[in-house]
């Protein structure tokens, strides 16, 4: 949802500053018409027209008043439909061939930048089909000019039109594809690096990606200098309740214990499975005292349950804090250390 929200705020900047182009652009060739004399009511009646449209959509966004989808079309079609006025104006009306000239060198030249807008506002499919309305309607609007005899045919070249048409289409169709193919790698590169960091048993952290989590919960804890505990425990007689039950009944019994610690734990603390049936708990913001608390109720709660075996087990636990000059691996030794302290104690004990 998050990431949903903050993309429509950045896509809504961007038309933002799209549209002002736009508007600035309007306003430019408003000016420059003016300046070289070329200018005829028609063409500014149009740049007045399309200048007002941006100018309201900018304002009405500015308000928030505008769907977002509403927003991807007025982005294109208006000046979409100034180029095809232009169009129209310099095939059909025009007063003078140096008008025709004028207008159409415009046309030309921003064509193209309403195909890039739409290949901006709209996904590959969506895209290819808007802008092939835009340049159906350009044809269509065209076409008896290419066929008649209109004064201005000399200055025009309408089969190139056409053509640079359809392969500037086509290369931003290719280009989307290409950038739909590369976010289509990066949510595979995801997974797979999730799963890479991932027990399969257990749905649990791995190895690997708990002792990054330690290293930057340790980076954390120092910066803010707060406490931080882990604790590593070790399911009891394990070996037996494989002996007796199978394997597959230790399997589920590891499968259900880390869903029933998980269950126990807080929010911010972080379960892996660290070995065979051995654990690691990162438990940020916690000192000495609170992390045994934590591991007896973990204790408590696994020594209460009955697991699919139809029997109960016990583990044992070993409490370590971070210390002043710790790395991760001194830090998971001490509570190595208590664990086996608690192992030779008796078993499904708490130690710090
Ligand atoms: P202790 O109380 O001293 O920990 O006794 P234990 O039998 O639990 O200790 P030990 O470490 O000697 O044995 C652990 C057993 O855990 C051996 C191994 O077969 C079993 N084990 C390790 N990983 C898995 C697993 O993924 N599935 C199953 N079913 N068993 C596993
Ligand atoms: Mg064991
Ligand atoms: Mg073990």
């Amino acid at each position: 949802m998050k990431a949903g929200a903050s993309e429509e705020m950045l896509k809504r900047r961007v038309y933002v500053v799209i549209l002002l182009a736009a508007l600035a652009g309007s306003l430019l060739g408003l000016a420059l018409n003016e300046i070289t004399g070329l200018a005829s009511p028609f063409i500014r009646g149009l740049l007045i027209v399309s200048a007002a449209f941006e100018a309201f959509v900018v304002w009405l966004m500015h308000r928030g008043r505008l769907r977002l989808s509403v927003i991807e079309e007025a982005l294109y079609i208006i000046p979409a439909s100034l180029l095809v006025g232009v169009l129209v104006y310099a095939l059909y009306i025009p007063a003078s061939p140096e008008q025709a000239d004028s207008a159409l060198r415009g046309f030309y030249l921003w064509i193209p930048a309403v195909y890039i807008v739409v290949f901006m506002a709209h996904e590959g499919a969506g895209a290819f089909v808007r802008s092939f309305i835009v340049y159906l309607v350009v044809m269509a609007v065209s076409l008896p000019a290419a066929f008649g005899s209109v004064a201005t045919m000399n200055s025009l070249s309408l089969d190139q039109l056409y053509i640079s048409g359809a392969v500037v289409i086509s290369f931003l169709y290719f280009i989307s594809r290409l950038r739909d193919r590369l976010r289509e790698a990066e949510v595979a590169a995801e997974r797979m690096k999730r799963l890479a960091e991932t027990d399969d048993l257990t749905g649990l952290h791995n190895r690997r990606r708990a002792t990054r989590l330690l290293e930057s919960e340790m980076e954390r804890s120092r910066r803010h200098m707060h406490p931080l505990s882990v604790i590593v425990f070790d399911i009891d007689d394990f070996k037996r309740v494989n002996d007796d039950f199978g394997h597959d009944a230790g399997d589920a019994v590891l499968a259900d214990l880390s869903r029933l610690s998980e269950k126990t734990l807080r929010d911010g603390d972080e379960m892996a499975r660290w070995g065979g049936e051995e654990f690691l708990v990162i438990a940020p913001e916690t000192d000495r005292g609170s992390a045994q608390k934590l591991a007896d109720r973990l204790r408590e709660s696994i020594e209460e349950k009955k697991f699919g075996f139809g029997g109960g087990i016990s583990a044992s636990f070993g409490v370590s804090e971070l210390r002043k000059h710790d790395s991760a691996t001194t830090l998971v030794k001490r509570a190595d250390t208590a664990l086996y302290r608690a192992k030779t104690g008796g078993k499904n004990r708490v130690e710090a």
